[in-house]
């Protein structure tokens, strides 16, 4: 598989650390978890959208844009992110944010909302749950055009497969981290979202003749939901690259029973989960991907799901500045949900 071809950024020196976490799996009892730390990647605080705006952005400035316009929820890493490239590159950004939860939108929050201000973003605008967010960017595309400006829209959590190829080089990496340490690794585990680093590995994975089963842990949708969307996504990819071997629908595996009772709301697994992690290993996650998708891995483990001696790597897709704006619940003054 040759990446080489496809238009590429640089927002991050080198790989990104490949850990294992001796105290974290001793306390979960077992297996061997290994974690790679892609929330120290590139860009304002790192996170996954970092390698998925490598490919993203170079195709923007090769279509010779100048306004990156992209959307999120209220307190999206991928909006801080691509506002993030968007400063590097000397390009102006344009957000637009959905208001899942009704009254979540709050414009003097901290986290990513106060980073979004920091960085200069050149306007926010929040539309209601649920409403069309490709029609409101176009929106703000066509008022950019109308000033003889170029917009570049980027789609919810760049997940499309121009970014997931950020995702196949992250397969890449990992084989060659493998490699160069004499890692051994049974299995992978990884938050589910919009799906693009999720269909990334796996159709990197397959590329790169490399059987490990992937494990999606799903934030915001039960796995007949989410499934087709990460399969559609892999196999448009492995099109792409040119990879002749088929992806099968059994190499989808996801498990819903860790979002609930929404997408960004938190849960008890959730907490623990954020502050075993914290507590053993000084390593941050987050609570609307990270620490749910770590719940659903320690909850795996717990019902032995996993055998003893496997080495299981957990992908940490980044999202820690959202700690921040949920500090009542983490520091336990507010109860979550069951
Ligand atoms: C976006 C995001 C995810 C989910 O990744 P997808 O590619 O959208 O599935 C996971 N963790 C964090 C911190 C994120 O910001």
């Amino acid at each position: 598989m040759n990446l080489s071809p496809f238009p590429r950024r640089r927002y991050t020196a080198g790989k990104t650390p490949l850990e294992f976490l001796p105290r974290f799996s001793k306390a979960v009892g077992g297996p061997k978890i290994y974690i790679k730390r892609d929330d120290l990647l590139g860009l304002t605080a790192g996170g996954n959208k970092t390698r998925k705006l490598e490919f993203l952005v170079a195709d923007a400035l090769e279509k010779k844009a100048d306004t990156l316009i992209t959307c999120g929820a209220v307190q999206s890493n991928h909006c801080r992110l691509t506002l993030s490239a968007a400063v590097k590159e000397g390009l102006k950004c344009r957000l637009v944010l959905e208001e899942r939860v009704p009254g979540s939108y709050d414009p003097e929050s901290s986290g990513n909302n106060l980073i979004f201000h920091l960085l200069g973003v050149e306007s926010i605008e929040v539309v209601p749950g649920g409403s069309d967010m490709m029609q409101a960017m176009q929106g703000v595309s066509e008022k950019l055009a109308a000033e003889g400006r170029t917009g570049y829209i980027i789609p919810g959590g760049g997940s499309n497969e121009i970014g997931a190829l950020g995702y196949v080089a992250c397969a890449q990496e990992i084989q060659e981290q493998m490699f160069d340490e004499g890692l051994a690794l049974d299995r992978l585990a990884v938050a589910s979202g919009s799906s693009g680093t999720h269909a990334g590995l796996l159709a990197g994975f397959i590329g790169c003749n490399m059987n490990i089963p992937i494990v999606g842990i799903n934030v915001s949708r039960d796995p007949e939901e989410q499934d087709p969307i990460v399969h559609s996504l892999a196999v448009k990819l492995a099109e792409r690259l040119g990879i002749a071997q088929d992806i099968p629908g059994e190499s989808v595996v996801t498990f819903g029973d860790y979002w609930r009772p929404k997408y960004s709301v938190p849960n008890r697994k959730m907490l623990e989960a954020v502050r075993m992690l914290a507590g053993t290993e000084g390593i941050l996650l987050d609570p609307v991907y990270t620490g749910k998708a770590m719940a659903g891995l320690i909850d795996l483990c717990r019902k032995g799901f996993f055998s003893e001696n496997e080495a299981v790597l957990f992908v940490h897709t980044g999202g820690s500045p959202v700690l921040h704006p949920y500090s009542k619940t983490m520091l336990g003054l507010e109860e979550p949900a069951e």
